[in-house]
């Protein structure tokens, strides 16, 4: 067997600024030193990182956190690294949009977008995660990360690798986006196609991250990864005035951006930054790969894996590893998971680009899809200030949309021409141009 190619804590973290300093497992309790490790040897649960909050309410103030970086790290007090110098590429402080003309075709009064369609450096929610977990891997020791992808996160891993000077190797499903795969090769790191789904290749990924000693950003990493994903409940805090909305949806893979949000927002009440609030969390998935939805309809407590099939691909995740928590937090806070059609998927991305001018990919369109069936289900109060999550960028996933988008009107360079065609729009609507078209 390889040595795992980490060196002493101690060398490498100047732990003054170390606001953590113990893993926690979310089910025994049990505690770790904060390493690489992601699973508890006696119960098997997921490790979660554990902070001092009465220190952090005694040093973090609006005011402190508004003087940082206009990024995710104006928030590192909350992040589990401790250098003074993480890893920084602009990642995460993204618009929250108030979208009016999306709230009025949904009935609803105040609807935001938090849309991570434009993060940094590479259009998803992932360049969160990433940040930290190679901000973590680096003080660590890591000389080499790695990642088991749906898409976005490989696109993440290969981006800020190559910034941060990290050797690169990552997994994905063989029959991914054009553009995710593009989008991962364009910086030069070992790319593996494994001819299976998302669930496969994690399993396999397990396998190398026991042999060769890398940092796999969601595996052995995945403590410190998946506290990235509380900066989308912290910045939406912020942006909302230092209060929290009353209500969120937001898109489930494996569950852990979810939980995230709402583990953000409690600290934010734990610290005192913001007031006391119940927040309904509701979440949105794809038909072709709902277990999650499923497990909530069935009124299970247990998630009974799926073999994914939909064109949501960065979502989709047959077997979620926090599949269980994201449930108990939608129930306990009153919220909803649902499943759309692939068929409204596109009619989600469709309508958030016409009425907003934002141009997401399938996992947005799922998040758009599932508000709209909320809000017609009475789900969603047209009084309750709601935040829709926007995870990532159209331009990855142009495949879904093909054919369904209507073309331009090509014509000569000539005046009369463009007359005609003029006319011609004019005289469809845009249904029946669509139709015309296609
Ligand atoms: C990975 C991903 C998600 C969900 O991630 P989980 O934390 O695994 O639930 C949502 N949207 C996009 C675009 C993603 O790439």
């Amino acid at each position: 067997m390889i040595q795992a190619t980490q060196t002493s804590n101690l060398t490498c973290t100047r732990s003054t600024a170390a606001t953590f300093s113990a893993l926690k497992c979310k089910e025994c309790g049990a505690e770790y030193e904060p390493k690489a490790v992601h699973v508890c040897e006696f119960c098997f649960g997921p490790l979660e990182v554990l902070y001092d909050y009465s220190a952090l309410s005694r040093t973090v103030t609006r005011e402190s956190i508004q003087a940082g970086p206009k990024s995710i790290w104006r928030y590192r007090s909350f992040l589990p690294v401790a250098t003074d110098t993480p890893i920084d590429v602009g990642t995460g402080m993204t618009p929250l949009l108030q979208a009016n003309r999306l709230a009025r075709r949904l009935g609803l009064k105040r609807l935001f977008i938090k849309n991570d369609a434009v993060n940094m450096p590479t259009l998803s929610f992932k360049d969160r995660v990433v940040s930290v977990a190679l901000t973590r891997a680096r003080e660590l020791g890591f000389t080499t990360v790695s990642c088991a992808s749906t898409g976005n996160l490989a696109n993440s891993t290969a981006a800020i690798a190559a910034y941060a000077g990290l050797e690169c190797c990552v997994f994905i499903p063989a029959d991914l986006e054009a553009g995710k795969v593009l989008g991962t090769l364009v910086y030069s790191p070992t790319v593996i196609a494994v001819q299976g789904n998302y669930d496969q290749v994690n399993r396999l990924c397990s396998e190398v991250a026991n042999t060769y000693g890398w940092g796999f950003v969601n595996i052995n990493l995945r403590p410190y990864y998946s506290e990235g994903s509380k900066t989308l409940g912290y910045e939406v805090a912020e942006q909302l005035g230092w209060q929290l909305p009353d209500h969120i949806v937001a898109p489930l893979a494996s569950g852990s951006l979810f939980t995230k949000i709402y583990k953000g927002f409690q600290e934010f009440i734990k610290v005192g930054l913001v007031d006391d609030k119940t927040v309904r969390f509701s979440g949105a998935q794809a038909e072709g790969c709902s277990p999650i939805a499923q497990a909530f309809r069935e009124n299970r407590d247990f998630i009974t894996p799926v073999k994914p099939s939909t064109i949501a691909k960065s979502i989709a995740i047959g077997n979620p590893a926090d599949g269980v928590y994201a449930l108990d937090i939608a129930r306990k806070t009153n919220g909803n998971i649902e499943a759309v059609t692939d068929s409204e998927i596109i009619d989600g991305i469709k309508l958030l680009a016409e009425t907003e001018g934002i141009f997401t990919e399938t996992a947005g369109g799922t998040t758009i899809a599932v508000l709209k069936k909320l809000i017609e289900a009475g789900k969603i109060d047209p009084d309750e200030t709601t935040v829709a999550y926007i995870t990532g960028n159209g331009l990855k996933t142009q495949e879904a949309v093909q054919g369904y988008i209507g073309e331009p009107l090509t014509i000569e360079p000539k005046l009369d021409n463009f007359e005609r065609a003029w006319e011609r729009a004019q005289t469809l609507d845009r249904l029946e141009w669509q139709q015309v078209l296609v």
